[in-house]
This record gives structure tokens, sequence and C-alpha cells, in this order.
């Protein structure tokens, strides 16, 4: 096979804003409610068209979303936080779980994932690695009741990988990190211009996997897919700079058996309509090469699966 595109979703509603009680702004917005309607259509879409895909999940998502998850490792400051959202949100914010059983119905297309039980980060106030641990293993079990497998792909919070081999040590999993050119929380101005600029003229970085001594398979992101940010000028200016390294990517930047690691927040295609269509054409462009047999579209896991064992 030619060359290979990862695909990969972060999925958080309310959860990935409870630090700075941002959900109740989006909520107030119908970000998560359309949220929810994207993934359904993805979901479908995913399943009509034989895609494979990595879907990471705050594992609070799946369960009952009138029970609080378990909070007892968590630093009091948060699980406060993780409290007051279960009580005070409205369910399409904090739950997927009218959704699970069309995800579970994608079967092996479905590269089951951990966002984490509650989102809490290395760099929380007050979260220590037990901390970080502990809620990675609460959402392997939430996951795995739900989805009756176990999970196999790991994307961190905020991409903070401090505690990754200390995670590692809860399942043979693959873990999403950052690339050295990739954008960090703290990352200068000057650096993340000089990320855009050497996309553009190279494309994205292909995803370099690496297998650590504990037996974890890494893998290395290579584009966000996400322009909407910033003001209207800064968007339009993101959005041009977005497809010229899609195109870069897709016309052979990198050549044969390159790999590229794509993620995507599917919250921020339910901030935007024009991002959306623009992520749902380029979910029908890859489609098509993958159609032609020029590339394929695999989850992370498999991915490694596939490739580790052939060397
Ligand atoms: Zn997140």
């Amino acid at each position: 096979m030619n060359r290979v595109v990862v695909l990969s979703f972060d999925c958080e509603l309310g959860w990935g804003r409870l630090e700075d009680g941002g959900w109740a702004e989006m909520e107030r917005a119908g970000v998560y409610r359309r949220t929810r309607t994207i993934v359904a259509r993805l979901v479908e879409s995913f399943a009509e068209r034989g895609l494979e895909s990595t879907w990471a999940f705050v594992g609070s998502l799946v369960g009952d979303p009138d029970e609080s998850p378990p909070v007892d490792h968590l630093p009091p400051q948060y699980r406060t936080a993780v409290q007051r959202f279960v009580a005070d949100s409205d369910p399409a914010s904090r739950s997927l779980a009218d959704l699970t059983p069309g995800l579970a119905g994608l079967g092996t297309l479905l590269d089951l994932g951990s966002h984490s039980a509650t989102h809490v980060r290395p760099r929380t106030a007050g979260a220590d690695r037990e901390a970080v641990v502990a809620d990675f293993r609460v959402s392997l079990e939430q996951l795995a009741g739900v989805f009756g497998r176990p999970v196999r792909s790991i994307v961190f919070p905020r991409d903070e990988i401090d505690h990754m081999e200390a995670v590692g040590r809860l399942g043979r999993l693959s873990m999403r990190v950052p690339g050295s050119s990739y954008g960090t929380p703290g990352s200068s101005r000057g650096h993340r211009m000089w990320r855009m600029l050497r996309r553009l003229r190279r494309g994205p970085e292909p995803a370099i996997t690496t297998v650590l001594d504990s037996g974890v398979r890494t893998q290395t992101g290579s584009l966000y897919y996400n322009w909407a940010i910033g003001g209207t000028a800064s968007r339009a200016v993101r959005r041009r700079l977005l497809k010229a390294t899609v195109d870069r990517m897709l016309r052979g930047a990198g050549g044969e058996g390159r790999v590229f690691h794509v993620w995507v927040h599917p919250f921020n295609l339910g901030e935007s309509r024009v991002l959306l269509d623009d992520f749902l054409e380029f979910m029908d462009r890859i489609s098509r090469l993958r159609d032609r047999g020029e590339l394929s579209i695999e989850g992370m896991a498999p991915h490694h699966a596939r490739s580790l064992s052939s060397r």
C-alpha cells in the first residue's frame, strides 16, 4: 500500500472545559448538541465507507449521564468541578451514551481509545502522577465495560504526556504524542509561525512510530485539523494554510510508504459550519484516494499492529 492516513478523534464534549468552566458558554451556544449530530453522521458515513479510525473518548461520556464518575482519585478542586459539571450541565454536554451503540456497531473499524476518564491532566492544579494514572485506569474500565473490548489507543488531554510511561503500564497501548513541529501549550508565537511556514513548504511531518522499552508504542501527530481559531482574519489565513498543507500531504509530499496522523476534535466541527464542510470534503477526498488504492485510512493501534508485525 502507498501512503497511510491515520485518523484520530479526541472526543470530550464539555469534559474538556471543566477547569475554566468554559463548558457553560459552549453549551449555551449549542456546540455540544451540534457535535453529537456530527458524531452520529460521521459514524454512519464511516460504516458505509468501511473506514477505520481511532476514537479516543473521555470515559465518563459513555456511562449513565446522571451518575457521577469515580472522583476519589482526583485533586479536590477538580473533584468539585466534576461534581458541579455533572449536576449543572445538560446531559447532551456530558454524555454520548445514546450514541455508543452506533459507535460499537462500527466493530473493528473503531479503534477504541481513551482520552482519560475526566480530562484531568498533569498540569491540572493539584494533580500528581497517581491521579493521572488512576484517571486513565478508570477510563479503561468505563470504556471496556460499555464496548465489551479493551482500549488499545491513548490520547492525552491537551497532549500532556508527562506520565506516559506510568500510563503505559496499564496495558498494551498505542499513544499519540507531540511531534517536533507540534503545537504544545506554551509554544511561542514565533515557534507557531515557524511551524506553519515549514508545513507550507514541506507538508506536514510524517508520523513517527517508536516502541519504548516498556512495549508502549507511540506515534507522533502530523496535522491537527482545525483552522477555526482566533478572529476572522486569522481564521481566513489558517484556513488557507491548512488547505495548502493538506494538498501537500495528499499530492505526495513525503512519497511512498509515508504515514500521516491527522486528528480532529469533533466539538471544533460543532463550532464552525464552514470547518465542518471543509472536513467532510477532506474525508470525501481521502476516501476517493482510498478507493483508487492510493492510500489507506487506518486507526492508530491497528496501524501499529499491521506495520510492526511485518517488520
Ligand atoms: Zn481533550
